[in-house]
Parts: structure tokens; sequence; C-alpha cells
């Protein structure tokens, strides 16, 4: 066994997804990417109306591998959700995490990044479901987003509800019926 290289935990995620841009970084330099960029380099949202729900569609994650991924990988200024919460992977079961600054344009729902929040929970819920401490962590943010920003239950969109957006994002498993009778926060 030769060791031509020594990887990190980063590089050793980043490969999963990415093997050609893996094989061009070094763990140092994914240490960099891992970290928040200036907040000037991003651009304030005009509008909030929608919160929308994302997967990871990967089994572990945190936010700095998902910026990482979004930075070195598809060439983005940042992370592009908001918030991820966390499965007990690279970060706590249910912690909750920010990612891009909550004032900021995500990149997350294509055509409607301007006007909405968008939170990924890791995991891949096409063949599984979110920890409960997600389930509690997430009803908890969508409580205080829906607060903070005025807006009702009906805000709370699942990312292949988004007209235009073609994809399974957040999973099979995780449907409408789910969302409302398992997570959607009481109305107060
Ligand atoms: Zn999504």
């Amino acid at each position: 066994m030769t060791a031509e290289r020594s990887d990190g935990p980063i590089l050793r995620w980043l490969r999963t997804r990415s093997d050609r841009v893996s094989r061009k970084l070094t763990e140092e330099q994914c240490t960099l990417l891992a970290q928040k960029p200036p907040e000037a380099s991003i651009a304030p949202r005009p509008e909030t109306s929608a919160v929308i729900l994302h997967h990871s569609a990967t089994p572990d994650g945190s936010v700095p591998l998902f910026r990482v991924l979004h930075r070195a990988v598809f060439g983005w200024d940042d992370v592009g959700y908001h918030f991820v919460i966390g499965n007990g992977s690279f970060s706590p079961d249910g912690a909750v995490e920010e990612g891009r600054p909550r004032e900021a344009t995500g990149a997350h729902a294509r055509g409607f990044n301007e006007k909405s929040l968008g939170i990924c929970l890791v995991g891949d819920f096409s063949d599984s479901m979110p920890t409960p401490c997600q389930v509690s962590s997430l009803a908890d943010l969508l409580s205080e987003l829906l607060r903070i920003y005025g807006l009702g239950a009906e805000a709370i969109l699942l990312h292949r509800e988004v007209p235009g957006c073609v994809t399974e994002c957040p999973g099979a498993r995780f449907t409408r019926k789910y969302l409302e009778s398992d997570i959607l926060p009481p109305v107060r």
C-alpha cells in the first residue's frame, strides 16, 4: 500500500462526492474553503416569502463539508443553504448549523433563491427518515423563521414543490403529508 498523500477528513468526504475535484485539492486548501467567507461577498436577499426544505442526499455531512462541496465543486460563493440540521455524523444529531447568512440570497432552489430561505437536513430521505432530533430541531427552526418573517405554514415548501424545479428532493419518503403531520409547528 502506498501512502502518496495523506487525506484528512474533509478530503475523504469530498472524494465521495467528486473524485476529480478532490484530487486537485489538499486538506489544507479544503480547511480554508470550509471557513465562512466574508459576508460582503454574498448578495442580500430582496424578499422572504418561502422556506424551502432539502435533504443532503448523502448519509453524512455538515455546513463546513457542504461549503467545500459547493465552493470547490459547484463554484459557488458559499454553501447554498442558510441552515443545515445535522444527523450525528459530522455535527451533533439535531444540531442547527448556520450556513449562508440568513439575510443573504441562497443557492438551493433555482428561480426561487431571491425570495426564500433554504434548510437542508443531512440524510437521504429516499430510503431513510430524519432522526427524531432532526425533526424536533426542524420544527423549532420553522416556528422561529415563520415568526421572524411573519409567514404562515403555507410558506413552507418541499424543494420538489417549487415551481420549475425538477428534483426528488427532499427524498420520496419526505412527503407533504409527513411534513404536515409530523413536523409543522402547531398553529399558535
Ligand atoms: Zn433540494
